[in-house]
């Protein structure tokens, strides 16, 4: 049975069991609920790169840090499609979509990336996208071309959100997913650990996915990737244990969620990423890059599920095909085109941004 009832104090209580005792429950839960023998590959492309007027502590694509990443225009739909074929002759059953944008707006560019939802569904794959936030009109129009999963995570607890972001609010994450949910596009909504969030914080995300009414059916969970220009640049890599743990948590709660073990890969050993399927990752994201921050190369993962017995999964193991519907372009809606933007101040963030302007001043 799937509970939509957890508490904090509840997740905490799992998330500080006795590590090996955590895993063997998890463990048991995903053997229960999905098939262990079988993990799915996702690839991300980031169609749009850096430039983002956003300010995610984390995010090296964010305009306002100084980090060494090179930004692109939006790709074209052959670019896309082409690098998706590739991906799926090395075993990959979902293409990710990812846009560097606060929220999606409409026009030309928009209407670029609904042509690529149509032609990456004609190939067979899972599509998603993950475009920042978007109105209900914007998640039809996505669904109409045939997009089986949208992203959009929710990073952390509502608590350490005003710590990580100042330019958007939590509830607004929230609508967009609930917007989502009114096509028959999918969820994909989880976080990042290792931000310098507490226990709590974690417990509080799992509180929040989990307690969704139908809970995500994908949630990726991170570790965050350091990158030199941002406020997290100091963060010390999360260890392995936390890693684990988070998993397996989160394995426990969603029990039929295809939980994603995702950024921060390259810094974990074989063995590490095995106990991580062993407590209930069902996902990798593969690919030498995961939007910006590496990632381990496709052969390595390969040899890897070889070792561990494990194979990729086939696209739409747990849902159908979505069909490709004609369309009238509906006129969007104003009303629920407000984001609000809290206004609140980060102090990191704000160091980040002048050591940014510094560097510019001085390149001038
Ligand atoms: S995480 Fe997304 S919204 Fe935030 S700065 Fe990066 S690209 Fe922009």
């Amino acid at each position: 049975m799937v509970r939509h009832n957890w508490t904090k104090e509840e997740i905490l209580e799992i998330y500080n069991k006795p590590l090996l005792e955590l895993v063997f429950e998890a463990a048991q839960v995903h053997r229960k609920h999905n098939d262990p023998s079988e993990v799915q590959v996702s690839t991300l492309i980031s169609i749009k790169t850096g430039g983002c007027p956003e300010d995610c502590g984390y995010c090296p694509q964010a305009a306002r840090y100084h980090t060494d990443i090179e930004g692109n225009d939006l790709m074209s739909v052959n670019q896309v499609k082409a690098q998706a074929l590739r991906a799926k002759a090395s075993g990959t059953s979902r293409v990710c979509m990812g846009a560097a944008w606060r929220n999606v707006k409409e026009g030309p560019e928009f209407e670029q990336v609904l042509e690529m939802v149509r032609e990456l569904n004609k190939i067979d794959v899972e599509v998603c996208c993950t475009l920042g936030m978007l109105t209900e009109s914007q998640a039809k129009r996505l669904a109409n071309a045939g997009l089986y999963a949208y992203n959009h995570n929710l990073d952390t607890s509502e608590e350490y959100y005003k710590e990580v972001i100042s330019t958007r609010g939590y509830e607004d994450r929230l609508q967009t997913i609930d917007n989502v949910r009114k096509t028959n596009v999918t969820v994909c909504s989880g976080g990042i650990i290792g931000m310098g969030e507490s226990a709590e914080d974690r417990a509080g995300m799992l509180v929040s996915l989990s307690t969704m009414i139908p809970q995500p059916e994908s949630v990726p969970i991170n570790s965050l990737v350091a990158v030199e220009g941002t406020p997290m640049e100091e963060q010390n890599v999360t260890s392995i244990w936390d890693m684990v743990r988070m998993i397996a948590t989160t394995r426990i709660v969603m029990p039929e969620t295809l939980v994603r073990l995702s950024a921060g890969r390259t810094e974990m050993s074989d063995e590490g990423q095995a106990l991580c399927f062993m407590a209930g990752a069902a996902s990798i994201f593969a690919g030498d890059k995961l939007l910006t921050t590496p990632n381990p190369d496709i052969n390595k993962d390969m040899e890897l599920f070889k070792i561990l017995g494990l194979k990729p999964t086939k696209p739409y193991k747990k849902g159908d095909k979505p069909a490709i519907v004609d369309e009238e372009v509906p006129t969007s809606n104003k009303a629920d085109l407000k984001w609000s933007r809290p206004g609140h101040t980060i102090d990191k963030n704000i160091a980040a941004t002048q050591k940014a302007k510094a560097i510019r001043n001085t390149n001038a």
